[in-house]
């Protein structure tokens, strides 16, 4: 018998008592094989402080080089909710630990519970796989005048792929039939176009199974109201992060779904739900969507027996009506409350008896190593991936200036005089103004009365003359960057620039595509 060794972090809010409970739990379990001869390894914990407890030494990342050294060490991880300090420059300790670790893939199972909770979809068992180190998690954000702030939706090629990749495989792998994706690419045509479009290549390498797609808006609403018609679902970081709350809630509570984060060296295995600071230290937190996280751990590190244990005398608990607050009803199937730690006694006591409903109802589970990833193999898609003929054109600019109270007309034409009057005449030209994406100048007519007064954020578009386009982008980068001391020169707060490409696509017959968004209205 061998002993492997685990990170633990028993996190914050209701984390100490939920992993008490998953702890003894475990520990039970491993007690419980050993009495009956059975062989399986067993897991050592080593413990890793961080979160509330180096926040309030103040260490914003709530992390130090201790608890980094014994998470590095260890390949895998169990990790309790940890509270997030919002605002002041805390950042999200549960983003870094993912991103720090390569756990590009979040794995969301939510199954039925019914008839034992009557409110729980009749068929349901559905695994929601989020795309985890990208998106707006990335955590670049702004505030560059008074009235405006921005967070960056960044989202690659490598990841779309891998993630989309890693959903198939994950298909494959579990004998499951239809992997569906869900963006938004009808608004974020560029961005969630791009990741579309690598779930279609990633797809045609699967013909054995179906793929389809669902606007991120309408595969919500139907996965809250018809859960049964999706199988595996492929999504971005917030959209994942949103639609797993939404399946774990209607199945139950968000007390009942386990989540799996998995890179190629390392993984982390939790419960979906955050901290709730306010149920913590009064025993009445579900320990189950912690629980679920260790199982998916106790198979993913091929101790199958201890999760089988554990996960039939889990559902037999709930089956016999053995309930925690939150999914405890009067008059129902539920017939005893518990708390935390007792739930945890009521399962112990379970151990070596089957589950007669819940198991039935899904079998999400049921593959050990059925989300192991290989090794993301970049040579599948070096076509999509580095489109070698690809060359860029700068052609344009948006400068993001600060201005507020202004008059727009006023405001295009004085631009426009500026250049007019000095020597980037005929070298660029200002092709309009935006309000929010809108384009206001050039205009016909007053198009909103009042946005002027308070609104402070303008993107002006400029073109670079068409004779210039074919130089190189180094001189073209040259020229945006004397324009930009020139107007800085006459004090316009010039925040942020972009630049404005097209790509040629030489393998597609010189195709040209544009690198950005058209403004409503251009
Ligand atoms: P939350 O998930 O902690 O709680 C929301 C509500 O869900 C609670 O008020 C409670 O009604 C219910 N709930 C959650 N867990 C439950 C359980 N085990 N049993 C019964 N009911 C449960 O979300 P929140 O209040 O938005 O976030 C609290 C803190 O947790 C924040 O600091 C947030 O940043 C953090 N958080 C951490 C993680 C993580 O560690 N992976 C995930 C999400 C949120």
């Amino acid at each position: 018998m061998n002993k492997k060794h685990v990170t633990l972090i028993k996190g914050d809010g209701i984390g100490p008592e939920i992993t008490e409970a998953v702890l003894k739990i475990i520990a039970s379990s491993e007690e419980y094989l050993r009495k009956n001869n059975i062989q399986e390894d067993e897991i050592e914990f080593e413990e890793a402080v961080v979160g509330e407890k180096l926040y309030n030494q103040n260490i914003l990342s709530g992390i130090d080089e201790k608890a980094w050294e014994i998470i590095k060490k260890n390949p895998v991880m169990l990790k309790a909710p940890i509270t997030t300090p919002t605002g002041g420059g805390y950042k999200s300790l549960n983003v870094t630990v993912r991103k720090m670790l390569g756990l590009f893939a979040n794995v969301r199972p939510s199954i039925s519970y019914y008839p034992i909770i009557e409110n729980s979809p009749k068929k349901m068992d559905l695994v929601v796989i989020r795309e985890n180190e990208e998106d707006i998690y990335s955590g670049i954000e702004y505030r560059q005048t008074n009235g405006a702030f921005t967070s960056l939706k960044l989202l690659t090629k490598e990841g779309s792929l891998k993630i989309c990749h890693f959903a198939f495989e994950y298909a494959r792998a579990n004998g499951r039939k239809k992997v569906t994706c869900m963006i938004k690419d009808n608004i974020m045509k560029i961005a969630d176009g791009m990741f579309y479009n690598a779930f279609l290549e990633v797809a045609k390498n699967y013909p054995d199974i179906e793929s389809e797609r669902y606007i991120i808006d309408i595969g919500s609403a139907r996965i809250a109201a018809r859960p049964e018609v999706f199988d595996v679902i492929v999504t971005e970081n917030l959209y994942g992060d949103i639609i797993s709350d939404i399946a774990s809630e209607i199945s139950g509570s968000v007390g009942l779904a386990g989540s799996a984060n998995i890179g190629s060296k390392y993984s982390m295995f939790e419960a979906i739900h955050g901290s709730a600071p306010l149920m913590a230290g009064k025993q009445t937190a579900n320990p189950s969507a912690f629980l679920n996280g260790a199982i998916l751990m106790l198979r993913h590190m091929g101790m199958n027996k201890k999760a089988e244990l554990i996960e039939n005398a889990f559902f037999k608990t709930i089956e016999d009506g053995v309930h925690t607050k939150d999914i405890f009803r009067e008059g129902g199937a539920s017939k005893q409350k518990v708390g935390t730690m007792e739930f945890a006694d009521e399962i112990i006591k379970r151990f070596g008896e089957k589950s007669l409903i819940l198991k039935k109802n899904q079998d999400s589970y049921q593959n050990s190593n059925g989300y192991i990833m290989k090794e993301f193999d970049k040579s599948l898609y070096k076509d999509f991936l580095f489109e070698e003929n690809l060359k860029k054109e700068l052609i344009g600019f948006d400068f993001f200036i600060d201005s507020r109270g202004i008059s727009i007309s006023k405001f295009g034409n004085e631009i426009q005089s500026l250049i007019e009057n000095s020597e980037f005449k005929d070298k660029i030209s200002l092709s309009s103004i935006m309000f929010k994406g809108l384009k206001v100048w050039p205009s016909d007519g007053d198009l909103i009365s009042d946005f002027n007064e308070t609104y402070d954020y303008w993107m002006l578009r400029f073109l670079i003359d068409e004779s210039l386009i074919k130089n190189s982008i180094s001189e073209n980068l040259i020229l945006i960057n004397e324009f930009h001391k020139k107007l800085i020169s006459e004090e316009f707060d010039v925040f942020k620039i972009e630049n404005l490409y097209n790509f040629i696509s030489k393998d597609s017959g010189e195709k040209s595509y544009q690198g950005f968004s058209a403004g409503q209205g251009e």
